[in-house]
C-alpha cells in the first residue's frame, strides 16, 4: 500500500523516516515520538500516519482520531504517568499551532500547574 506523503510536511517526513525522531510507540496508523524541545519530563507527540492538518480534520476521520487517543493512552502507561498527564491539541493561530500535521502533545511526569504555558 502506497502511503500519501506530503513532502513539505515535517511530520509526514518523520513518518517516512526522512527526518530522524526518537520514536516511543508505533502502530499501523499512528506514530509517537519525543518532542524536540520538551516542556515537561515526558513530552511526546502522537500523530496519525495519514496527514490531517489539525484536530478539526482529524475529527472528520473518527477511526484515526480514536487511534491517536489510544496511542496517547498507551504511551502514558509506557511512560509511567500514573499520577496524571495532559493531552493537548494546539489549534489555529490562537492555539499556537506551528506544525500543520495534527499532533497530540502528551505531557506529564511532574505537576503541570493550572495551565500549560
Ligand atoms: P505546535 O505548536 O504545532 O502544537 O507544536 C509543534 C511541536 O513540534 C513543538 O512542541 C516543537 O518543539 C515540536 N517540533 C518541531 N519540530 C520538530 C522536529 O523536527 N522534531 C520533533 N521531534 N519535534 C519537533
Ligand atoms: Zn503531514
Amino acid at each position: 500500500k502506497i502511503r500519501q506523503v506530503e513532502n513539505s510536511c515535517l511530520f509526514c517526513r518523520i513518518v517516512a523516516g526522512e527526518i530522524p525522531a526518537t520514536v516511543v510507540h508505533r502502530t499501523e496508523t499512528t506514530l509517537a515520538f519525543r518532542d524536540i524541545d520538551p516542556k515537561a519530563p515526558t513530552h511526546v507527540l502522537v500523530i496519525p500516519v495519514a496527514h490531517h492538518a489539525d484536530v478539526i480534520a482529524l475529527a472528520a476521520d473518527p477511526s484515526a482520531a480514536a487511534d491517536v487517543l489510544a496511542t496517547a493512552a498507551a504511551v502514558a502507561e509506557k511512560e509511567g504517568l500514573t499520577d496524571g498527564f495532559r493531552v493537548i491539541f494546539n489549534t489555529g493561530a490562537h492555539g499556537g499551532q506551528e506544525v500543520f500535521h495534527v499532533h497530540a502533545h502528551l505531557v506529564g511526569g511532574a505537576p503541570l500547574g493550572p495551565m500549560l504555558a
